[in-house]
């Protein structure tokens, strides 16, 4: 199938020529028709499926297909809801993008910036309005974005975006929409509270599955190191030196453990930059180009900054720490081996992860490649390494910390 074939108009086509896409991918032949048909649809795909484009062309279609005549200011006719500033801004410039010869104009808002040039540029009109909940919300409540025109509605990464707590945020910008408005819902898992969410707010929606949670791309080889949890930086360092080269993503569960890594990385003379929920907006953005323009190899994140963000040609992705929750290493992998690439994912296990290796074998269904020839193997038989006295201050400190900044996140 091509993209003629989905009969996009003469603007977009030339716009998807000059990204280079050849065809559609499997998403975008299973959703352009149905947005294009005014349906309201909730899918479940992952980034790196290209699923802002199989949103954003056809709402660029209909957009532009009914376009108002005359000199009147334009309205928000497209809100795209999206959890995380960074991957706001990457779905603003996929509009741009595609919308480059069009007239349809788009923004993005989100917290954590100067709100000013944000208020100038919504002051002027816009087609197309991405933005994070809360600034949203804020820029609404001062009467700076106007959603009674709003047509179209798009949730992005919707189980992010309960997990970081926006429910009720974005109940409240669906109800300050118009009732009458087609809405499209985007998850790269399904949980319980996705579907929920999607009951109250979707409309006989379309269902679209493209690729399993638990599925890992063919293209990733998988390895494993069983290592003891103080002697993995010693692995890091000695896989950096030996075996990975090119671009490295390494995941890490907390913002401290980003930090860490990074401070060893660059005593060690690597090209290296994080991203974590701590850091500011700038510093994030600043992180990030530096890794999209090879000013530096290595990006250390956790899970929630680096969700959704598309990241070309990812050599490898280093799981310091495993991920609790299954899903997430499908996530993380898929970093690396897009778009037909080949990629290399490599695991560090200790004593205390062995069950969240169980529970990804199973996830995936496939056995990890052990690698057993390296210089920090861990002994089967250890024990995970829990200090009672540790243990219980680390407990204390949490609850203090939890009393004092209740909604203060780890990652
Ligand atoms: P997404 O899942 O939207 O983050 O897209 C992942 C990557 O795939 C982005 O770099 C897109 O530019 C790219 N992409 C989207 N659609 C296509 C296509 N039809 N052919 C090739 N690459 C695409």
């Amino acid at each position: 199938m091509s993209f003629k074939d989905l009969k996009l108009n003469r603007p977009l086509l030339r716009a998807v020529a000059e990204k280079g896409y050849d065809n559609p991918t499997l998403i975008q032949e299973r959703t352009i028709p149905l947005v294009l048909n005014k349906k309201d649809v909730i899918a479940s795909a992952q980034t790196g499926t290209g699923k802002t484009a199989a949103f954003a062309l056809p709402i660029l279609q209909l957009l532009y297909d009914k376009q108002e005549s005359g000199k009147s200011q334009k309205k928000i006719r497209a809100l795209i809801i999206s959890p995380t500033r960074e991957l706001a801004i990457q779905i603003q410039e996929n509009f741009e993008e595609y919308a480059i010869h069009t007239n349809l104009t788009s923004t993005v808002i989100f917290g954590g910036a100067s709100i000013d040039p944000q208020k100038e540029i919504l002051k002027k009109g816009i087609d197309v309005l991405i933005a994070t909940p809360g600034r949203l919300l804020d820029l609404h409540k001062q009467d700076i974005v106007n959603l009674d025109y709003v047509e179209t509605l798009v949730l992005d990464e919707a189980d992010l975006m309960l997990d970081m707590g926006f429910i009720d945020d974005v109940k409240k910008i669906e109800r300050l929409c118009p009732e009458e408005k087609q809405t499209l819902l985007f998850s790269a898992t399904m949980p319980y509270k996705v579907e929920q969410l999607a009951e109250t707010i979707l409309k006989n929606p379309k269902r679209i599955e493209v690729s399993q949670n638990s599925s890992t791309s063919k293209n990733v080889n998988q390895a494993l190191y069983y290592v003891p949890k103080p002697q993995k930086i010693e692995l890091c360092l000695h896989l950096l030196r030996n075996t990975i080269k090119g671009r490295i993503i390494i995941f890490r569960r907390t913002k401290y453990g980003v930090d860490k890594i990074e401070q060893t990385l660059l005593k060690n003379n690597y090209k290296a930059d994080s991203l974590h929920g701590d850091k500011s907006q700038t510093l994030r953005q600043e992180a990030l180009n530096n890794f999209k323009k090879n000013k530096v190899d290595i990006l250390i994140a956790t899970d929630v900054a680096a969700r959704g963000i598309d990241i070309d040609d990812v050599d490898a992705v280093i799981n310091f720490d495993l991920p609790n929750i299954p899903e997430t290493y499908v996530h993380r992998i898929g970093r690396t081996a897009r778009a037909g690439n080949t990629g290399i994912a490599y695991s560090f296990c200790s004593a205390d992860e062995r069950e969240y290796i169980k529970a990804i074998q199973q996830l995936i269904n496939l056995q990890l490649d052990v690698v057993e020839e390296h210089p920090y193997p861990l002994d089967p038989k250890a024990k995970p390494i829990v200090h009672k006295k540790q243990g219980s201050k680390y407990k204390k400190r949490r609850k203090s910390e939890a009393s004092k900044k209740k909604k203060k996140r780890w990652y």
